[in-house]
């Protein structure tokens, strides 16, 4: 039986900001924009966005750095121009059960799942909670609850496709006979069974889940996804989660925090 397998986190998709169009666009206008040494793509179509609201460029240009501007625009609660910058990501290694914690986040968010309708879980991993590992009794039991309900999948799969004629799915086309059968496999799957989500935040919305679900001690699968993700956009983007770090339980584990930047928090 596989352990836990690591949450992994890809980075797939990422904003281009069309830095000679908007240049254009400004020069049409008789504006110049003096940009910030080593702002990134997704910091500069968001100073850019916001910029625009006030045609704040040329001589209306305040001394403002790009990572000051962004702070800014947080402190003064006018995040929706955070919105304009996107990611996309692959995650493997995490749980059905964290999954459908996930996807409760409806704002600024897109989610595409791995279907356990459409593909055969025979061969699925099961990804063991923190608070099991190590602990070789609750290994133990946990290990043979899984396998359990791995085998009754497999074999519900097996007597289902061997006489579809006693079943529901005898009336469907293959396709749908399929899904039923899988459907009705699958509910005996516990919720640690593996899943793959493809998943798109704009960064707005990223900053709110690092908000309420980067921190939540008893909560650690979510604190390790919130980790890998913060670990990645942060790469990406600095200055948008200028008032996020990580942070240390007492148990040596580690969390996502928002820290306190000043009076306009
Ligand atoms: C500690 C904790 C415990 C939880 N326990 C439970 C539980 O026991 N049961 C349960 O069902 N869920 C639970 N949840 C899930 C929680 O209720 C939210 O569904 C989830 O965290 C998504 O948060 P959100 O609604 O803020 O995010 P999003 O859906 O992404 O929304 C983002 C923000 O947009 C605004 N917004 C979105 N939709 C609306 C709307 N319809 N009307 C007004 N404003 C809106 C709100 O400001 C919201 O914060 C829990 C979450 C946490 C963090």
């Amino acid at each position: 039986m596989a352990l836990r397998t690591p949450i992994r986190v890809h980075i797939v998709g990422r904003p281009q900001f069309d830095i000679e169009e908007f240049l254009g666009f400004l020069a049409a206008s008789r504006m110049d924009w003096r940009r910030s040494a080593g702002a990134g793509q997704a910091e500069e179509l968001i100073e850019a966005a916001g910029r625009v609201c006030y045609m704040s460029f040329g001589v209306n240009q305040s001394e403002r750095s790009n990572v000051e501007y962004i702070r800014n625009l947080v402190d003064m609660g006018h995040e929706s121009v955070l919105e304009h910058v996107n990611w996309s990501f692959v995650i493997t290694g995490i749980s059905r059960a964290l999954s459908h914690q996930i996807v409760r986040h409806r704002v600024g968010f897109a989610f595409s799942q791995l279907s356990q309708q459409y593909h055969d879980e025979s061969d699925a991993e099961f990804a063991m909670p923190a608070e099991i590992e190590g602990n070789p009794r609750a290994e133990a039991v946990w290990e043979r609850a899984v396998s359990t309900a791995k085998e009754a999948y497999s074999e519900i799969l097996q007597l289902l496709d061997q006489k579809p004629e006693h079943g529901e799915s005898s009336q469907l086309n293959p396709r749908e006979s399929r899904r039923a059968i899988r459907s009705a496999a699958r509910s005996v799957l516990p919720g640690c069974t593996e899943t793959t989500l493809f998943m798109t935040a704009n960064a707005r919305a990223l900053r709110h889940f690092f908000t309420v679900r980067g921190g939540i001690p008893g909560d650690r699968e979510m604190r390790d996804l919130a980790l890998e993700l913060f670990r990645l956009v942060t790469r990406e983007a600095p200055a948008v989660f200028f008032d996020f770090r990580i942070a240390k339980l007492p148990d040596g584990s580690e969390m996502v925090q928002r820290v306190s930047t000043g009076p306009t928090q």
